[in-house]
């Protein structure tokens, strides 16, 4: 059997017609560029994550590039972040003029450790930005109570996260701001680039506004340095159709993970999720020393696997300024961590053939 690690044409051939019709509802209307496609999915996106906005952007990585600066995060302040995510978390950071501390995981969460941003805190410090990883939430309650006693900004980056709920919340609804990616391959996925960004806050709300039309308050009106950052009036119709499904689609991935942990037997561990949350498996992954061998063993097998993330971000070369900062938790995740097959359209019968096949592997090792 050949499995990918992520295959897109099985979810497009199940909803063809569905995503034609919304591209042809576009053209119809003749408008391409925000207008009334991307409004009524800034409201369906709102509402189902509970945040009173939704402002539509051109992809995840500008989403957290311009809640930070909406959020007032400016040259010289200090934003405490994890090390182990994608690149554009601290990317951003750096755009935003704004310099990158991290603060180091939790082993069991592989979230960023609230503890650890104790720790980091300065009178620098102006914002805190957890990751939801893998779609699990971070532990909320003790980042919030932090942020709270220091007057600092919390944005989310829930580019992994849609759907994902700490203690009855959504996550993009408990901090300041929350930011989304339509990335192709994320849990609620558009064909192209796109991002969004989820506040209850009207002043972050207006600036997002402003910021992703090249500052203008209105037209050809700039009272900011602004960019040119908007999701797609054919993306948003197509994630308008998307989100109505989005849960179900979730489901199906909590479904695939409570499989794999019941038929794989081999000695890994699993990433732990906070108290009263739930996690919408963005990835699924499986934590061992072995995991470079087990990868290879699985590729030999024809079972495509991924590695999120091989290198934390304190070791990119990007970022060689922080070499000798020390995150243990985080560079061991990085040499253990293998994301498995996991989306809604992956058959019963691959998973089954992936957890034999896991099994076979650790019965020689
Ligand atoms: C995908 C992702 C982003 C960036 O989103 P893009 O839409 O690709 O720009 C940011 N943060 C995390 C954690 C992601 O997984």
């Amino acid at each position: 059997m050949k499995i990918k690690m992520l295959d897109l044409t099985r979810e497009y051939r199940n909803s063809r017609k569905e995503y034609i019709d919304a591209i042809e509802r576009v053209f119809d209307n003749g408008s391409f560029i925000l207008g009334s496609h991307v409004e009524s999915f800034e409201n369906a996106m709102s509402s189902y994550i509970g945040s009173s906005a939704c402002i539509g952007v051109g992809n995840g990585t500008d989403a957290l590039r311009l809640a930070l600066i909406a959020s007032g995060i400016k040259p010289g302040d200090e934003v405490i972040t994890t090390p182990f995510t994608f690149i554009a978390t601290a990317e951003t950071i750096v755009q935003s003029g704004a310099v990158p501390v991290f603060a180091d995981i939790d082993g069991h969460t592989l979230n960023i450790d609230p503890q650890a941003i104790e720790q980091k805190i300065t009178e620098k410090t102006s914002a805190i930005l957890p990751v939801h990883l893998y779609g699990n939430p971070a532990d909320m309650d003790p980042i919030m109570k932090t942020a709270e006693e220091h007057g600092l900004i919390v944005i989310e980056d829930c580019a992994q996260s849609i759907g994902a709920s700490y203690k009855g919340r959504n996550t993009g609804s408990i901090g300041n701001c929350g930011t989304f990616s339509f990335f192709p391959t994320k849990n609620l996925g558009c064909p192209g680039d796109g991002g969004a960004v989820t506040t209850s806050d009207t002043h972050i709300e207006n600036m997002l506004r402003i910021l992703r039309q090249h500052g203008a308050v209105k037209k050809y009106t700039h009272h900011y340095e602004g960019f040119n950052s908007r999701l797609d009036a054919i993306h948003a119709e197509i994630l308008n159709v998307k989100i109505k499904n989005i849960n179900e689609k979730n489901k199906r991935r909590q479904e695939i993970a409570q499989k794999y942990k019941e038929l794989i037997e081999g000695p890994v561990r699993y990433q732990q999720t906070a108290d009263k949350s739930s996690h919408v498996y963005h990835q699924f992954t499986v934590i061992t020393p072995l995991r470079d061998e087990l990868q290879a063993y699985l590729k030999s097998e024809g079972i495509g696997t991924a590695i999120h993330y091989p290198i934390p971000l304190h070791k990119q070369k990007i970022f060689s300024s922080y070499a000798n900062e020390d995150y243990p938790n985080a560079q061991r995740a990085a040499s253990e961590v293998l994301s498995l097959p996991i989306y809604p359209e992956l058959r019963d019968d691959e998973v089954n053939y992936i957890a034999e096949k896991i099994n076979d592997f650790f019965s020689r090792h």
